[in-house]
């Protein structure tokens, strides 16, 4: 370990036939499709996730299903139930799995509902993620990978943001809560030689998406011809991210160890809203209905990822073009409904019928 540390270049750590990773989360969008990535190339996971309700349990548990019908081996997936701040639980969890490797998804995610609720995210968020360093530190994980996020250059004035950049404006309590994450990383690092890496994720959509965001819901409500909300003129950009390039990104830090990094996972290209909701109409076939409200606080006009850091240090390319991503997105959304036969995804048509409950 020391001499890997060492090394100026970006060591990959050795993959001994396997490793075992401990995934938070593990019930949501990203992080059960991290652990379907980790569990498909060979390596342990043990998973925990409070399953809380921010959006239907059911998909949750869906996708837990999905995982355990394709991994049914239960010495290779352990699925924990429980809050990540509760204590007596978690050092329960560690005793008993050990794991070397923490890739850290659970949180409280979501801008607008931060500034209604923003005490659950200190909870899950800021406590969450100290309790877990504090694990990691005490039972010598080798690498702790977890999910920042991109609204954390909220108050920035440039519109291409790179990790240089000063993030000292957040401008919701969520982007708030992942840059004291970032911090407390730091402090981590420094005070026990913790290795951490965060990730600023750069909206990531795809199949098993959440269905609280704009790319699930337009896909959605436009095949269904019913009214989708535009906040703004329509000209603000994003820059939106394909799951398997988050996934992607997520497992090539996992093997890398650094002693503290943050990085960018993005796509590297802004779309504007426009632009997306024409890509919808175009690969749904259906007419959009528009209802154009004023900008919502706590948005951030533009969101574009530099990404050289992360290529450079991680090797991490974003290989799937927005077009591609909102094609693939959608075939499986129709695949879900049983209007299509090609597979695109793992979620079944129970999955989608609960998420449109
Ligand atoms: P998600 O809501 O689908 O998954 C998060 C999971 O964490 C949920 O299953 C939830 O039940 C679990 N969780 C929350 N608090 C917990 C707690 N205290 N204890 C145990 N489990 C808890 O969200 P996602 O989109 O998969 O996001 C994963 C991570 O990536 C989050 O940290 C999020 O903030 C971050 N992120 C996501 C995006 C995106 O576009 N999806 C963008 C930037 C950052």
């Amino acid at each position: 370990l020391t001499d890997l540390n060492e090394e100026a270049e970006t060591p990959v750590a050795p993959h001994v036939g396997y490793k075992k990773v401990l995934v938070t989360g593990g019930a949501g969008f990203i992080g059960s499709n991290v652990a379907e990535y980790l569990l498909a190339r060979g390596d342990d996971v043990v998973i925990v996730d409070e399953i809380n309700d921010y959006y239907s349990v059911d998909i949750k548990q869906s996708n837990l299903d999905h995982l355990r019908s394709l991994f049914p081996d239960e010495s290779r997936l352990s699925i924990y139930k429980g809050d990540i701040c509760d204590e007596k639980f978690m050092l329960d969890l560690f005793e008993k799995e050990r794991p070397k490797w923490i890739c850290h998804m659970a949180a409280r995610a979501g801008v607008r509902p931060s500034i209604q609720d923003p005490y659950i995210y200190i909870h899950s968020n800021i406590k969450g993620t100290t309790h877990l360093m504090e694990l990691a530190h005490k039972f010598g994980v080798e690498n702790f990978v977890f999910a920042s996020s991109s609204s954390v250059y909220g108050g920035s004035k440039s519109s291409y943001f790179s990790e240089s950049e000063n993030v000292d404006n957040p401008v919701s309590p969520y982007a708030a809560s992942k840059k004291a994450c970032e911090l407390l990383a730091y402090t981590y690092h420094h005070l026990y030689n913790l290795n951490t890496s965060a990730l600023r994720f750069f909206t990531v959509y795809g199949p098993r998406g959440r269905p609280d965001m704009a790319p699930f819901k337009f896909i959605d409500r436009i095949s269904r011809g019913v009214e989708i909300q535009q906040f703004g003129d329509g000209s603000s950009s994003r820059d939106y991210t394909y799951i398997s390039d988050i996934v992607e990104g997520v497992v090539r830090a996992i093997d890398r160890r650094h002693k503290y990094e943050v990085f960018n996972l993005g796509k590297g290209s802004g779309t504007s809203l426009k632009d997306f909701i024409d890509l919808v109409q175009k690969h749904t076939g259906k007419s959009a209905i528009i209802n154009v409200l004023p900008d919502q606080p706590g948005d951030v006009p533009y969101t574009c990822a530099d990404v050289n850091k992360a290529s450079k240090l991680l090797g991490y390319n974003s290989t799937v073009s927005f077009e591609e991503g909102i094609k693939r997105t959608v075939a499986w959304y129709n695949q879900a409904h049983g209007t299509n036969d090609e597979s695109v995804g793992c979620a079944t048509a129970s999955h989608m019928g609960r998420a449109l409950s």
